[in-house]
């Protein structure tokens, strides 16, 4: 174990809690995926799936790497691969089998070549772009490329799918543009149906839409930032924790980190934290974050560095060694605040957390 005093202390309960509720949302007949992409928004990949894997029927990820790290820690679901890959990839994502969304009809003949020499079938989800304008055909485009599907011995069109751009903004225009998209997918599936090449799946809804929008779960919704805790009645899974490893008393007028950007107004008492930018604690905190001390809100002060920065910690007795909370479960510290004085998201914040961080799953 890596007993570092910088850890992303990992919450089961609410990993699981999290994936109940959205269970509860959704039809029993609608399945439930999980992404895990981004190292599992930085939770760690294979614990995060190891714990979800019984309260999930399916993972996405973003790229091939991170589907064979599921398939190798023994993975029997099925894993959507959300982003395009190089046509390089392909021999892996025929070999363990993952299920890429497709976004380009050239690929077709590629997946139907390399399955027909491995002998597998392999199962494609056809992606429309219906206002992402990101990933994804053009609506016009899809009823050839499901026929192309369709036609080729080694391919099954496993999925028809798209993804909102605002399900996550309240707001009518909003609204209507969700609706929009919705109704746009509705025609195709109903092309697809009668020209005879149904998707075994349609799936549309990520996190904001799941909550927001019941008709968009059809057969599967795909989760992501809920499962995590930061959409619908949800609660943080993870908790970014330090200790105080070194205190000492600064005369008044005492310059703090790199820049000078603080002076101390008055003797005061200050608390470095080994942690920094380079373990995700975003540069944009300098001189204006916040850490939770005892149930107390401290200032940092000064520039955050790659691995340390300072707080002041006036008052605070026996500092020394004490835990200190950088984010977590706290309605005024968490990854949702951090995000608005960093002029992020949620999802940033998370992601951002490195490796070299160590996971505790408590
Ligand atoms: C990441 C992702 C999701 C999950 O989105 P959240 O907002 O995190 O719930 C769903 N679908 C696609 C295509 C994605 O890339």
């Amino acid at each position: 174990m890596d007993l570092r005093a910088t850890r992303a202390e990992i919450s089961k309960a609410a990993l699981k809690n999290n994936l109940a509720y959205f269970r509860k949302l959704i039809p029993s007949r609608t399945q439930l995926c999980m992404a895990v992409k981004a190292n599992a928004y930085g939770h760690g990949l294979k614990s995060v799936a190891q714990i979800a894997s019984p309260l999930v029927d399916a993972f996405a990820v973003a790229t091939v790497s991170e589907a064979i790290e599921l398939r190798e820690a023994g993975c029997k679901q099925e894993i959507l691969l959300l982003s395009a890959h190089t046509p390089e990839e392909i021999p892996s994502i025929c070999q363990f089998q993952i299920s890429p969304f497709v976004s380009h009809e050239h690929f077709i003949q590629l997946y139907q070549e390399e399955a027909s020499r491995i002998g597998c079938q392999l199962k494609l989800h056809l992606k429309i772009d219906t206002g992402m304008g990101r990933a994804g055909v053009l609506p016009e485009e899809a009823p050839q490329i499901a026929q192309h599907i369709y036609s080729s011995a080694n391919l099954v069109l496993q999925g028809l799918c798209t993804h909102f751009a605002v399900a996550d903004e309240t707001g009518e225009e909003s609204k209507a543009y969700t609706l929009g998209q919705l109704a746009i997918f509705e025609k195709v599936r109903q092309k697809l149906e009668a020209q005879g090449t149904a998707a075994k799946l349609l799936h549309a809804a990520n996190s904001a839409a799941t909550v927001q929008y019941p008709e968009t779960h059809y057969d599967m919704v795909r989760v992501g930032i809920g499962a995590y805790g930061y959409y619908g009645q949800t609660q943080p899974v993870m908790e970014l924790k330090t200790r105080i490893s070194i205190v000492k008393q600064l005369p008044k007028g005492h310059k703090v980190s790199y820049g000078c950007t603080w002076q101390a107004p008055r003797a005061t008492q200050i608390g470095i934290l080994p942690v920094g930018y380079a373990d995700g604690y975003s540069r944009l905190l300098s001189n204006c974050g916040q850490v939770l001390i005892d149930g107390e809100i401290y200032p940092v002060i000064g520039r955050v560095c790659m691995d340390q920065f300072a707080i002041q910690i006036d008052g605070l007795e026996n500092p020394l060694g004490k835990e200190v909370l950088l984010f977590g479960r706290h309605p005024e510290l968490n990854a949702h605040s951090l995000a608005a004085q960093c002029r992020s998201i949620s999802y940033e914040i998370l992601t951002s957390v490195a490796t070299r961080v160590p996971r505790h799953y408590i």
